[in-house]
């Protein structure tokens, strides 16, 4: 593998659901949940996707860790074929590539202390030789995420949403992973327990070098963490740039509408908002040509007809639309 090399790259992935109904639960449709998506994520930095609820993003996010089947499309983890790896080598993966939920108690198994629950990590992939290592192993997960050492005998309940994050995170850093896809880990949180996650998974990334693909569905929450951002409509990406470029030069009507949402902390700069008609369509019977045509404020005739591609505008600063870029 070259320095070059992605740690991920994903090329044209499809993941569509049959839809089942009648008495024989045929297949009266399919939802295409994603549609066709490529991107990159270089060694070390993050990638933000961003995206309305239904838009295809955690379903990325799991189709990259293989949690669920891709239809199509390929996915490559340092340089190595993911959707063509056997039991042995998902095992690896799985321990190269973690992910941290949005409902820390969801997936944190109620009958397990937080000791047990990072240690079950632990000994899974064989990572310690014995019950004392074990256990000083699980103290200084617990304390670089910012919890105590007396932690470990407590159960999930016990805790604050904010701390449940917490060791959701310590048991993901268990396993020392080279990329986390974060799947709306702050979502869930209180605004200013928000802040303190995003700082404490910055602060690790700077500390053991990791990559993250975080997943949200405002760009408000992955504005200070992305080092890119990619925009997410209906099973496509419609927009992708380096983040401070998305910010401040938004291309597409979507990402405009998007950012027209995000408050400004100075209070002088103002921004109107831009309130875009109806919902997302059902993803059953997405729009012909521009999915987001039934919802754009400056679309035409074309494109009800024409699907854009993304293009290049120039310093990785990609943007799928007939008029923009
Ligand atoms: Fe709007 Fe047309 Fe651009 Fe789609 S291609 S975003 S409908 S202008």
């Amino acid at each position: 593998m070259s320095d070059k090399t992605p740690l991920l790259s994903v090329r044209d992935l499809k993941k569509h659901f049959s839809v089942r109904g009648g008495v024989f639960a045929r297949e009266v449709g399919r939802v295409h949940a994603v549609d066709g998506v490529s991107f990159e994520v270089a060694a070390g930095e993050t990638l933000g996707m961003v995206g309305e609820s239904g838009c295809g993003k955690s379903t990325t996010g799991r189709c990259v860790l293989r949690l669920i089947e891709p239809t199509s499309g390929e996915i490559s983890f340092q340089g190595r074929d993911v959707r063509k790896m056997g039991t042995e080598e998902l095992r690896a993966l799985r321990r190269d590539m973690q992910i941290i939920f949005q409902d820390p108690y969801a997936s944190l198994n109620p009958r397990l202390t937080v000791g047990g629950i990072i240690g079950e990590a632990l000994t899974i992939h064989k990572l310690v030789k014995n019950r004392a290592e074990q256990e000083a192993r699980v103290v200084e997960l617990l304390e670089t995420v910012g919890l105590q050492a007396d932690h470990a005998r407590r159960f999930p309940h016990e805790f604050s949403g904010g701390q449940r994050q917490r060791i959701g995170i310590a048991r993901a850093l268990a396993v020392e992973p080279k990329l986390i896809v974060c799947d709306e880990p702050v979502s869930a949180l209180d605004v200013s327990i928000q802040a303190q996650v995003i700082n404490l998974l910055e602060d690790l990334q700077e500390k053991f070098g990791l990559t993250y693909l975080f997943i949200a569905h405002d760009l408000s929450v992955v504005e200070h963490i992305s080092t890119r951002v990619a925009v997410m409509y209906l099973g496509r990406i419609v927009e992708i740039a380096p983040a401070h470029d998305l910010y401040v030069r938004p291309l597409h009507p979507y990402t405009e509408a998007l950012l027209s949402a995000v408050p400004i902390p100075d209070p002088k700069v103002k921004r109107s908002r831009i309130v875009l008609k109806g919902d997302v369509p059902n993803p059953i019977s997405p729009p012909s040509g521009c999915h987001f045509h039934t919802r754009c404020p400056i679309a035409e005739a074309r494109c009800t007809t024409e699907a854009p591609v993304l293009k290049d505008c120039g310093g990785g600063h990609r943007v799928a639309c007939h008029l923009r870029g």
